[in-house]
């Protein structure tokens, strides 16, 4: 059997993808799939037939479709709140009025980000709840991050999304527990994890349990 299918990829969960990886004999193939959570493990291979990729590209292809469209409904839903244009009290922090005008005006501007279009205020409040935090790149400017697999994704920048509007995410996680920034905590020693982390197989690590998990052999 030809391995030319090897390296097809589809999305099988929102962001994570299958991919097949390997040639198996009789014409099935090995098949690398992610789990409910998005995490790989040893449960993540498995053999499959042609015909039960094909079904299960269709399957996965209709279950993202269904998963978008539930989203884009919560993104109309919240759509409620913004008739009532609440900054949380961010707008008493300012003092001047004209201030306070010009901050409302930019945050309740309606934007486009990952293909919805929102308002400002919830684009970044949706990022805090989802994972992020306030982070400067090497220049100073600040932009909502998340650890991806051991990196630091940058989410939108304060040049793609205002800085005032970055300004509001500071805030919020400063002051509103809803968006307090909750570091993960260390799989080995159980700290919470405040600067440094090394993401290893999808477990987040501080970076001395890190370095003595591998001296160890323990990872
Ligand atoms: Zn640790």
């Amino acid at each position: 059997m030809s391995d030319y299918f090897v390296g097809f990829k589809w999305e099988a969960i929102e962001g994570f993808f299958s991919e097949i990886t390997g040639v198996y004999k009789d014409g099935d193939w090995l098949v690398r799939c992610p789990c409910a959570n998005g995490e790989y493990n040893e449960n993540s291979r498995s053999v499959m037939s042609s015909t039960d990729i094909k079904q299960q590209v269709y399957v996965d292809t209709e279950n993202i479709k269904y998963f978008k469209k539930v989203k884009e409904q919560e993104a109309i839903e919240r759509g409620i709140r913004e008739e009532n244009e609440d900054l949380r009290g961010y707008l008493d922090t300012l003092n001047h009025h004209l201030t306070k005008g010009k901050v409302r005006v930019v945050m309740m501007k309606k934007v486009r980000f990952m293909g919805l279009v929102n308002t400002r205020r919830d684009i970044v409040e949706n990022c805090l709840k989802d994972g992020c935090t306030v982070m400067l790149d090497c220049d100073g400017e600040m932009f909502l991050g998340k650890y991806i697999d051991g990196n630091i994704g940058i989410i939108i920048h304060q040049s793609e999304i205002t800085k005032t509007a970055l300004k509001y995410a500071e805030y919020l996680e400063e002051n509103n527990d809803l968006f307090k920034y909750v570091f993960p905590v260390c799989e080995r020693c159980k700290n919470r994890i405040p600067a440094n982390m090394v993401i290893y197989k999808s477990k987040s690590y501080c970076d001395d349990c890190y370095s003595e998990a591998k001296k160890n052999g323990e990872l």
